[in-house]
């Protein structure tokens, strides 16, 4: 019987994990198609500045601490100008100012704005290749990260873009990143030198429309391993500047003529912590320095027009030293047709990107030989660029949808003869109003591009048009997959929690008639049936299909199989359904909404999670019964400062700085809670067999303690990590966590294996940990601890688990009485709550009979589930972790590995979580997994709601913030399945030799 209800559990789990791995792609669906599309014909501006072009990319520099000299201010040996020579440029020679990043702030997507003129969104997980200026080029040599540069060769014509790369291992983060900068530059030279012997080469590098591309990838490691404002970062931006200096001198030489460009800008910035892929603005401004032939030089900071604000200059950029000159932002995608006007090639057909100089009330960047006549071409050809993809996304939204609405301001005004009034201004030498024309229509087509990649086939948008005038009309579009996607929701939680209500053994459900069951299956059919015809006629992706069989099998099933069991389980259970009437259930309907809302309001208001510790910690044992307060008095004199200690952990700042001293601390109460777990009651009594294993763990801690500091203190001296320490600490790393399972035998009783598994986690905790995270999983296990004991109290079974299972100690000797009672069993001995017999059965047959309170204790293990994610500090959005703790392990660069450490950092805590709550299980004498199933059936109730909260608007954090929000809580499911599972599993001895409710029952009798 239990063997069945596992499988069940199982079955239901497997489905509930396609279910929601699958619906997490309809959020992509709903809300970001990628832009890229094919089939567009590539224009050109038809004129050229420049013979070649250099960009350098400062990977990883942000823009004040470029120009700022505030940017070192705690630095006392820094010089007044950081990097004299790139500054001189901007004063005297050049164009500048602050490129604005969009997020995700990251190499890839900022290196693919820069080049291709495309801002990749979160679809572009699939890696579509894409066109690039570097496409465009007659021949490209790029130089850099083995991570950057073969994104470009690939999208690119055969042979086209050349690549010079250091292997991977070079990017070593614990010693001197600059490295990687002078070696692009040293390829850069040797190339050159090649030419000297080599006739095609030469010939090659002599070509026009060559584009050299140096990616110094230094900062960006510099920045992460000793952050922005850090000497190491200062004395990075300082090789960057003489590379730079050395770069042109190279071309002059090599060239001696005065036809190069250079473009100097970076891919993203770097917050404070030394992190990037947010929206922080640290993060996403960048500098754009432009010089050479075709640019401008500085201008003063004067206004151009009536229209135009007084300063380009605002408080981030009032003490530059350029501050009395024209600041020109742009933003990321507009260097692409910056750099193809440069140099004449046709613009990347992918490119959104909008030339600076095109609205003639910005000052620009380039200063064309042509004048004004080729800054309205260059207009008209960014104008074509766009419009072309206006069309091609237009033409295939006008095949794929029935009943397709076109972006109506462009439809009604004509593209076409848009395009031709321009070209008539710009040959009727009408420059300035083609421009300005140029700049109108493009933000119209952007708008046109936005609604087409959003556009969402609906065939009842025409009645709804009328409806919501006021939502911008790419909204509604969507309400055909928010709607089925809802359903779904519901579907899965309506299906789940026909688990909670199984089968009474005592009393048969009526079967569902035939009719009911022929007149819901007909239902579904027809259902599933009218979506599939209308996706086949719009030709939807195959995604759509399997989006709309969820609800109507999820949905199907409740109403054949959870209608009769709800209605048995309503008339037998009438009289007291655990003393709910219905306006009672509907009151509980609301606590628990409130409560999931509450923990979405926590994802982005972390206090959420301190507030909900106060609740837990002063206001629930107040609802308890005074004689039941009275009677565990001492025990919540414990829980209640164990709530109001962790709840401090969620409210400290997120920004945090390494401490070995806190590191330190964190790994001392660990012994000591690992002691004191393990000997609660008294330290004689334990037998040498428990206490070496014991003794064995606790040595760990202490070595991981000593190896950490010492790691801590070589890294921060930048001395390297020493090799021992990396092989003892990967050594601890993995046996620490081994030891708990390798003496399972001996840690047969619950205190001891929950200590055993405290002790062993512990180990990896100290060695990833940054501060306050070991003082956080001390405090947190404790909680998790005194959590078991408050349930059981609460349920009436008030034994403690230290007790019980202690048997002769001092505590234990208290109640003898009690053990004498239950002589059976040594290791355990548990107060039986008082059941009747009817239960007793039930529980035998592993049944579970479903009471209101549980749900509370769902609720509370999905609380305890989040604080442990966001408590530890270290996660503070999905996408910044903090990068210190890893490089004690893994000191080179090693995306993967680096990610499955933090991960794994992550989990620690949820070992504990697991271990308590199958401890819970048990000792409420539920079926396993009981619990879990009500969490279950809960979840989706946070999950709908961040789905409906994801945006494609609005700041880009917000947007990527909103993803991983709900990402995190569709996977919220199978995480805490996983947790479940694993609890059963590190517990299992333990829990097994708490008497078995079958036993139980001979007992009794
Ligand atoms: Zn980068």
């Amino acid at each position: 019987m239990k063997q069945t209800s596992n499988r069940n559990v199982l079955r239901l789990l497997a489905i509930g994990l396609v279910f929601h791995v699958v619906y997490i792609a309809s959020v992509f669906d709903c809300y970001f198609v990628s832009p890229v599309v094919h089939g567009m014909q590539p224009f050109n501006a038809g004129f050229s500045e420049a013979k070649r072009l250099v960009l350098i990319v400062g990977d990883g520099l942000r823009a004040d601490s470029l120009f700022s000299p505030d940017a070192f201010a705690s630095i006392p040996s820094r010089p007044d100008v950081v990097a004299p020579y790139l500054m001189d440029i901007a004063q005297n020679r050049g164009a500048f100012g602050v490129s604005h990043t969009r997020v995700p702030t990251e190499s890839r997507p900022g290196h693919v704005a820069i080049i291709g003129g495309m801002y990749e969104d979160v679809s572009a997980v699939t890696k579509v290749d894409f066109d690039s200026v570097f496409n465009r080029s007659s021949h490209t040599f790029s130089f850099g990260s083995p991570d950057i540069l073969p994104m470009f060769a690939r999208g690119a014509t055969q042979g086209r873009v050349d690549e010079w790369s250091y292997d991977e291992e070079a990017e070593d983060f614990t010693k001197d990143a600059t490295a990687l900068d002078v070696w692009v530059l040293d390829e850069l030279r040797t190339l050159f030198h090649n030419a000297s012997s080599d006739a095609h080469l030469d010939k090659t590098l002599r070509n026009d429309k060559t584009v050299f591309f140096l990616h110094l990838l230094g900062l960006d490691t510099t920045g992460h391993a000793y952050r922005p404002h850090s000497k190491e970062y200062m004395d990075n931006i300082q090789v960057v500047d003489q590379i730079v200096k050395d770069t042109e001198q190279l071309f002059r030489e090599f060239y001696g003529d005065e036809e190069t460009s250079f473009v100097f800008t970076a891919d993203h910035g770097m917050s404070k912590i030394g992190n990037h892929g947010d929206g922080d603005p640290d993060n996403t401004r960048t500098p754009l320095i432009a010089w050479g032939a075709g640019i401008r030089g500085p201008l003063p900071d004067v206004p151009l027009s009536s229209s135009s604000s007084p300063s380009s200059h605002d408080a981030y950029s009032l003490s530059w030293p350029v501050s009395h000159l024209r600041r020109q932002d742009v933003d990321q995608a507009d260097i692409a047709p910056l750099m193809a006007s440069l140099i004449g090639i046709d613009w990347p057909v992918n490119s959104v990107g909008v030339l600076p100089d095109i609205d003639p009330a910005h000052a620009g960047y380039l200063a064309p030989k042509g004048g004004e006549k080729d800054l309205a071409r260059a207009a008209l050809t960014n104008v074509r660029v766009i419009g072309e993809q206006y069309r091609v996304k237009h033409e295939m939204k006008a095949e794929h949808t029935l009943f397709y609405r076109p972006f109506a301001e462009i439809e009604d005004r004509g593209m076409f003869s848009n395009v031709a009034r321009i070209e008539r201004l710009v040959s009727a030498g009408e420059y300035t109003t083609a421009r300005e024309e140029s700049a109108k229509f493009i933000k119209l087509l952007l708008k046109g591009v936005r609604y087409l990649e959003t556009y969402v086939p609906f065939l009842i948008s025409p009645v709804i048009k009328p409806l919501t005038k006021d939502v911008r009309n790419d909204r509604y579009d969507r309400l055909l997959i928010q709607a089925i996607v809802i359903a779904g929701y519901f579907g899965w939680a309506a299906y789940a929690s026909l688990s909670i209500f199984p089968i009474s053994a005592s009393s048969p459900p009526r079967r569902a008639s035939r009719g009911h069951h022929d007149a819901v299956d007909l239902l579904a059919s027809l259902t599933i049936g009218l979506f599939w015809g209308l996706f086949a006629l719009q030709k939807a992706p195959w995604t759509f299909y399997v989006y709309v069989a969820f609800p109507c099998f999820f949905w199907r099933e409740f109403l054949v199989k959870g209608y009769p069991r709800f209605s048995s389980y309503l008339s037998e259970k009438k009289a007291k359904i655990g003393g709910v009437r219905y306006a009672k259930a509907i009151g509980v309907g609301i606590v628990v909404v409130g409560v999931l809302q509450s923990m979405v309001a926590g994802y982005t208001v972390r206090e959420v999670w301190s507030i909900g510790y106060g609740f837990l910690g002063l206001v629930w044992p107040l609802s308890w019964a005074p004689e039941k307060a009275q009677k565990h008095w001492k025990l919540l004199c414990f829980w209640v400062p164990s709530c109001l200690v962790v709840g401090v952990f969620p409210y400290l700042p997120v920004d945090k700085t390494e401490s070995a001293a806190l590191v330190s601390l964190g790994a001392d109460l660990i012994m000591v809670t690992g002691v004191a777990q393990f000997a609660v009651t008294s330290i004689d009594d334990i037998p040498l067999s428990k206490g070496i294993p014991v003794g064995i763990q606790i040595v760990l801690v202490a070595l991981a303690k000593g190896v950490t500091s010492d790691s801590i203190a070589n890294l921060q001296a930048k001395k390297g990590l020493p090799f021992v320490n990396q092989v003892s600490g990967w050594v601890l790393f993995v046996l620490a966590p081994l030891l708990p399972i390798l003496f399972s035998r001996t840690h047969r009783d619950t205190p001891t294996r929950l200590a055993s598994i405290f002790l062993g986690f512990g180990v990896c905790f100290i060695i990833l940990s940054i501060s306050v995270e070991g003082l956080f999983y001390v405090a947190y296990s404790w909680n998790m601890y005194l959590w078991v004991e408050m349930e059981a109290a609460y349920r009436g079974d008030g034994t403690s688990l230290a007790v019980a299972s202690a048997p002769g100690t001092q505590a234990g000797k208290g109640k003898k009485a009690l053990k004498e009672k239950a002589k059976t069993n040594e290791k355990t001995e548990i107060k039986e709550p008082e059941k009747t017999k009817e239960d007793a059965v039930k529980l035998g047959a592993g049944i579970y009979e479903f009471k209101i309170d549980d749900l509370r204790i769902a609720m509370f293990f999905l609380f305890f589930v989040q604080v442990a994610f966001f408590g530890t500090g270290n996660v503070a959005s999905i996408s910044s972790f903090y990068l210190e703790p890893v490089y004690r392990l893994v000191p080179i660069f090693n995306p993967f590995l680096m990610a499955t450490l933090l991960v794994f950092k992550i989990v620690a805590p949820y070992v504990i979580l697991s271990a308590a709550f199958a401890t819970l299980n048990a000792r409420l004498r539920l079926p396993p997994y009981s619990l879990f199933l009500i969490a279950l059936t809960l979840t989706d109730g946070m999950t709908i709601t961040f789905f409906l909260s994801v945006t494609d608007t609005g700041s880009w954090l917000e947007i990527g913030q909103s993803i991983s929000f709900f990402c995190i809580t569709s996977l919220l499911l199978v995480w805490s399945a996983g947790i479940c599972a694993a609890g059963e599993y590190v517990m299992s001895g333990p829990l097994q030799a708490l008497p078995t409710p079958g036993e139980e029952k001979v007992k009794t009798e």
